[in-house]
């Protein structure tokens, strides 16, 4: 049975998110010592909806993720508090059983680094062929079929050829192609992909956004991890921005694009760099609580301390985006944040995204 079927078996409702984060706190024990990694996560994402999550290295991205379908080691982490609703099932409280069958099933990984989901001793098509068995009452020969036509959608050219093929004959970035096909053989509700292109070049990476961009019209949902502006700019319906285990600001992608305002936030597009795609790197000790950004911001007050996060506040007026930020209470005049100059408006990112193929 596909999604939407089994949903209304579920007898949820369609206007309710497919998934549904709230206070996520995934902390990872090492030493004696306790990383906040994720620290207190609410989202929703919708059915056909792309929500990009964004920020620099190390700020609880793939935590975030690898939380939800419980791939996080554990140990060293512990999903120490919150609750994930998938499709009215609540993944956090679900045996691994149970948790291992949505995987894949209903909800397919794909990582920065192909080699992660291919094994180089069988061909492409076997590991389709598997990925569909393993979930789909089929026989071999439909699963065959099944699996060029996954390559084919996934742009492979002469897929009933390449079907034979083992991962080492392919590029980088059709290998990427190759682990997309593998993740939605199973026709999964929910993709997650964390940096999947960040591991390939640019004129591979604007074809893998293109990729994505074409499975974004197919009714799938999308959460896709990037620190790349672009990426979001040309694929997000929403964005949530993170910062040291926190969600900092949240909007629909023109908006948040339109009037970034958080200092985080407009730190992070500032130091965009379109050609470069360096990362910018957390720095030093993060609070662990109150706004983890205060210690980095030219704007931090004393207000910026405290017991939890600022609340989230409505910028611009429009209650569906959002800033954890003190300067945007009714009470408070965010003039000095909003009046210093972003010196890389986001308008100029560029959206440029077609490219050739590599094959
Ligand atoms: P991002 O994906 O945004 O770059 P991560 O989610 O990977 O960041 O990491 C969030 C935080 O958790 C970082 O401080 C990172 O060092 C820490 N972390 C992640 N995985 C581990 C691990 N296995 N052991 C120790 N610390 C970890
Ligand atoms: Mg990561």
């Amino acid at each position: 049975m596909t999604g939407p079927d089994r949903r209304h078996d579920m007898g949820t409702n369609p206007d309710d998110p497919l998934l549904s984060i709230e206070e996520l706190r995934t902390h990872i024990r090492t030493q004696g010592e306790t990383v906040r990694a994720v620290d207190g996560v609410s989202f929703d994402v919708a059915s056909g909806e792309t929500v990009c999550l964004v920020g620099e290295s190390g700020s609880g991205k793939s935590v975030t993720c690898e939380s939800l379908t419980g791939i996080v080691p554990r140990p060293p982490a512990e999903i120490v508090r919150g609750s994930i609703s998938f499709d009215g099932l609540p993944l956090a409280d679900l045996p691994e059983s149970d948790l291992c069958q949505i995987r894949g099933d209903r909800i397919a990984h794909v990582f920065q680094n192909p080699q992660s989901a291919l094994d180089p001793v069988y061909t492409v098509g076997d590991q389709v062929v598997e990925a569909i068995k393993l979930h789909r009452d089929v026989g071999s020969d439909v699963a065959r079929e099944r699996a060029i036509d996954h390559l084919r959608r996934v742009g492979i050219p002469r897929a009933e050829e390449r079907v034979d093929d083992y991962p080492h004959k392919f590029s980088g970035g059709m290998r990427q192609r190759v682990a997309i096909a593998i993740a939605l053989a199973p026709d999964p509700d929910l993709l997650i992909a964390d940096e999947p292109t960040t591991a390939v070049d640019v004129t591979v990476q604007a074809q893998l956004i293109e990729l994505l961009r074409d499975l974004t019209g197919s009714g799938l949902s999308i959460l896709l991890v990037t620190h790349d502006l672009r990426v979001v700019a040309s694929l997000a319906d929403r964005v949530l921005v993170m910062y040291g285990g926190t969600i900092v600001e949240r909007g629909p992608v023109e908006e948040l694009f339109d009037n970034p305002a958080h200092p985080y936030t407009r730190a992070l597009f500032e130091s965009y760099d379109g050609i470069a795609r360096e990362e910018r790197s957390v720095r030093g000790e993060i609070p662990s609580d109150g706004c983890r950004f205060r210690r980095e911001c030219p704007y931090s007050i004393e207000a910026c301390a405290g017991d939890g996060q600022p609340e989230f506040y409505p910028i611009g007026g429009r209650q569906s985006h959002r800033a954890s930020c003190v300067y945007y209470a009714p009470e408070r005049d965010p003039t000095p944040i909003v009046e210093d100059g972003r010196g890389n408006s986001l308008a100029e990112i560029e959206t440029e995204t077609r490219g050739s193929d590599d094959d």
